[in-house]
């Protein structure tokens, strides 16, 4: 998974430090991330000479700070702003072919949301400034402290039979196959989440409801939190303005999926090899 970067260690306590030359910059213009072209590969831009830059985290010894895109000076032509969703699929980066930087790439795009969203203050509309002491942004007139969003969302897999349930969303039948998902709503826990979704989309009920793993996604702001349950029934119902295609599957009819980057494809690879 793309969040997998053992032996290397993700620090993001918080620290109110200014960038030294070698620290790596994360710059971001819609969704894109700027990189720099030498030779004959792409790497993220290491720190020049930068207005403000603000430390987002530190991976080992690497710190990286981020940069506002209205900041930058003008930049020669080797630097260049690629798709950051490119980034899921590390092999298509070259030079960044490094699990570290990919990963740093995704948890600077979560900070640029929450950076770029919360320059003024939605209760007052004052021009927000960043907290000294934590990952926030205050309103100097009213107070009001902003702090990164990160949505909760389920994935389940749902058993049934020894079968696991597959889908695919609609208008992307030629993605790899997904699990039932969703973001949890207000008053809800996460397994009656979990219920209310593979109600919704595939008309199952669920029961031994039982969290498996999580995995951060800054490309929605999301937190992904993964269950497996068992159904009662093995009747799909199909949501069909979601699912395209809802179905199940053996583990040996299970798709060979290597190092998947996401947390769902990660389940439905440990439920081909066995790991529950
Ligand atoms: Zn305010």
């Amino acid at each position: 998974m793309i969040n997998e970067i053992a032996p290397a260690k993700y620090d993001n306590s918080f620290k109110d430090i200014e960038p030294r030359l070698g620290d790596i910059i994360l710059c971001y213009k819609d969704n894109r991330i700027l990189v720099r072209r030498t030779y004959d590969h792409l790497e993220l831009p290491a720190f020049i000479e930068i207005v403000e830059a603000r430390h987002l985290f530190d991976i080992d010894d690497k710190r990286f700070f981020h940069v506002d895109y209205n900041d930058l000076y003008t930049l020669d032509d080797s630097y260049e702003f690629i798709e950051t969703r490119a980034l899921r699929n590390v092999d298509d980066i070259h030079g960044l072919n490094d699990k570290i930087m990919s990963y740093a790439a995704v948890c600077g795009l979560h900070y640029n949301y929450f950076i770029t969203h919360a320059k003024y203050c939605g209760v007052c509309g004052d021009k927000m400034v960043r907290s000294r002491i934590e990952m926030a942004n205050i309103c100097p007139t009213c107070s009001n402290t902003k702090y990164p969003d990160i949505m909760p969302a389920i994935a389940v897999a749902i058993i049934n039979d020894d079968r696991i349930l597959l889908t695919k969303y609609k208008g992307r039948l030629n993605v790899n196959y997904a699990l039932v998902a969703g973001y949890c709503e207000v008053g809800e826990s996460l397994e009656e989440c979990v219920k209310r979704e593979a109600k919704e989309e595939t008309g199952l009920d669920l029961y031994d409801i039982k969290y498996y793993m999580s995995q951060p996604w800054g490309f929605s702001n999301t937190m992904m939190i993964g269950f497996i349950a068992k159904s009662y029934n093995d009747n799909i119902v199909l949501q069909e303005d979601e699912l395209g295609f809802a179905g199940w599957f053996k583990r040996e009819d299970v798709e060979v999926l290597d190092n998947p980057t996401s947390m769902s494809h990660k389940m439905i690879q440990d439920f081909r090899l066995k790991k529950f």
